[in-house]
C-alpha cells in the first residue's frame, strides 16, 4: 500500500476520534527525508495520545535513524529476512547493526567499549554454562525469531554472559596490544596486577584462536615475525565447507606451534627487540613454549598425558614397535610435565609467569647486547611478579612455593630433550627406509 494514501487514510479516520486508537504506521525506506517525516507524523499522533506502532523493514540499511522518533510509547516492529539481498553490515559479536572495523573486528560501538571496557579494567568473567552462549543452535534461532518481531538495539535482548562475549569478541579478531594497553590505562607496566593482567589476556586470545581457528598457510617463523597477513578461517566453517575435513595431529602441531609464537610476540617488550633478536629468542624458546601450553592445556582438560584438542595421543604407544623405543620412554614423553604440573596443582597465573620467566632467560649467546639489557629488566619484572604471587597466595610457604615453580625449568628441558631424542631416532629409520626404497 503506498504509504501517502495509508497516511491519509490514517488522518482521515482520526478526526473527531477522542479517545487513544490502535493506529499501525508503515515507515519503508523511500528516502531519509521520507522516513523523517513519517517519524514525526507518528510522535504528532502518539502526542495526541494514540497507541501507535511504527512498522519499519529493513530500516537497518538505512543510517542516522536513531533518535528520529522522540515519543517513548510508539512501539517499533522491524522486519529483516535471514538471507536478505540488501546489503547489511551487523555487528559480527552481537549481530546489531555495525559502526565499523573497531580494534581489527567489524562491530557495534557498544561491543567495541564492552572489549575495551574488559581488558582495560582487567575484568574477568565465567561463564555458566559451556562457554558457547553466543554460538549455541538455541541463539541463533533466538536470534532469527527476535530479529523478526523485535527492536534489537536494547542491551536485554542479548545473551547476559559477558565471558562468552569477550571470548566472541577475541575469536572475531579483536585485538588491543598490550603496549597500547598500558598507554589508555595509564598502569605501571610493572606492578604485579599488570603484569598478570596482560598475561592472562593474551593467554585468553591464544586459547580461543587455537580452539576456533585455523590456517591452512605454511609461514616460515621469519614471515609470522614480520607480521605477514596469513589467511585465518574459523574451525566451524571449515568442517561446515567440507565435511570429510578433519584437522589432523599435524595441523594441531603446528597451529598449537603458531599461537604459541604470537602470544610470545605480543609480550610488550618483544617490539622493543631487533627482528634478529626476536627470531633467535623464539627459535630457542618455541618448542618449550608449545610443550608448556600443550601440558598446560592437557591438565585443564583433565587427562594425565599430553593430547592434541581433538583428543588424539601424541605419542602413541605404536612408535615403541615401529622405532624400537621402550614404553617407558614414551610414557616419559607424554607425561612428565604434565604430571609435574598436577603435582604442582598449578594455577594459571603461576604458569604464565614461569612461561615468560623462562622465556626470558638473557643467556643465548647469538642475542645483541641491546636485547639482554631488556630482557634481564622484564626478567626481573616476571621474577617479582611471581614471587609477590607466592607470598599472597602461599603466604608464609610462599618462599619454598616460588623455588618449587621455578624448578619446571629443569622438568621442561628433560621433556624437550626425551622428544628431540625421539625425533632424532624417527628421523634415522626413516631415512633408512627411504635408502631401502631408493631403486
Ligand atoms: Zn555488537
Ligand atoms: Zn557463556
Amino acid at each position: 500500500m503506498h504509504v501517502n494514501k495509508l497516511l491519509s487514510f490514517l488522518s482521515f479516520s482520526l478526526l473527531g476520534l477522542s479517545s487513544g486508537k490502535n493506529i499501525l504506521i508503515f515507515n519503508p525506506i523511500f528516502g531519509f527525508s521520507h522516513v523523517k517525516f513519517v517519524s514525526f507524523m507518528a510522535d504528532v499522533i502518539a502526542d495526541h495520545g494514540h497507541n501507535v506502532t511504527l512498522f519499519q523493514p529493513f530500516h537497518n540499511a538505512m543510517k542516522n535513524t536513531e533518535g528520529l522518533v522522540k515519543n517513548k510509547n510508539i512501539e517499533f516492529r522491524f522486519f529483516l529476512p535471514m538471507g536478505s539481498p540488501v546489503s547489511i553490515r551487523k555487528c559480527t559479536i552481537c549481530q546489531r547493526k555495525a559502526s565499523g572495523n573497531n580494534y581489527g573486528s567489524f562491530s557495534c560501538d557498544a561491543c567495541k567499549m564492552f572489549f575495551r571496557r574488559t581488558i582495560i579494567l582487567d575484568l574477568h568473567f565465567r561463564c555458566v554454562k559451556k562457554q558457547c552462549c553466543f554460538d549455541s543452535e538455541s541463539w541463533s534461532n533466538y536470534f532469527k525469531q527476535t530479529l523478526i518481531s523485535l527492536d534489537l538495539t536494547e542491551d536485554s535482548k542479548l545473551p547476559h554472559c559477558k565471558s562468552c562475549r569477550f571470548h566472541k569478541c577475541l575469536e572475531t579478531g579483536m585485538f588491543i596490544k598490550p603496549s597500547v594497553l598500558l598507554k589508555m590505562s595509564c598502569r605501571n607496566e610493572d606492578t604485579m596486577e599488570s603484569v598478570i593482567g596482560q598475561l592472562l589476556y593474551l593467554d585468553s586470545r591464544r586459547s580461543t584462536i587455537l580452539m576456533t581457528k585455523f590456517s591452512f598457510e605454511n609461514p616460515r617463523l621469519e614471515e609470522i615475525v614480520k607480521r605477514r597477513k596469513m589467511e585465518i578461517v574459523a574451525q566451524k566453517i571449515l568442517i561446515f565447507s567440507d565435511a570429510s575435513y578433519q584437522m589432523n595431529d599435524e595441523d594441531w602441531r603446528f597451529f598449537g606451534m603458531f599461537t604459541t609464537v604470537e602470544f610470545l610476540l605480543n609480550l610488550d617488550f618483544m617490539e622493543e627487540l631487533e627482528i634478529s633478536d626476536q627470531m633467535n629468542l623464539l627459535k630457542s624458546f618455541a618448542a618449550k613454549a608449545t610443550l608448556l601450553f600443550t601440558s598446560s592445556r592437557t591438565i585443564r582438560e583433565k587427562h594425565d598425558r599430553i593430547k592434541t584438542p581433538g583428543g588424539h595421543e601424541i605419542v602413541p604407544d605404536v612408535l615403541s614397535t615401529l622405532f624400537n623405543v621402550s614404553l617407558n620412554f614414551l610414557s616419559r614423553i607424554r607425561s612428565l610435565l604434565v604430571n609435574k604440573l598436577i603435582e604442582l596443582n598449578i594455577t594459571n597465573e603461576e604458569f604464565l609467569l614461569v612461561t615468560v620467566i623462562l622465556f626470558s632467560d638473557p643467556a643465548i649467546s647469538t642475542l645483541s647486547p641491546n636485547a639482554v639489557a631488556i630482557k634481564t629488566a622484564r626478567r626481573a619484572s616476571y621474577t617479582s611478579a611471581l614471587f609477590q604471587y607466592c607470598q599472597l597466595t602461599h603466604q608464609q610457604t610462599g618462599h619454598t612455593r616460588f623455588m618449587d615453580l621455578l624448578s619446571l625449568c629443569h622438568v621442561v628441558n628433560k621433556n624437550i630433550e626425551d622428544i628431540q631424542s625421539l625425533t632424532t631416532i624417527v628421523k634415522f629409520h626413516l631415512k633408512i627406509g627411504e635408502c631401502k626404497n631408493l631403486p
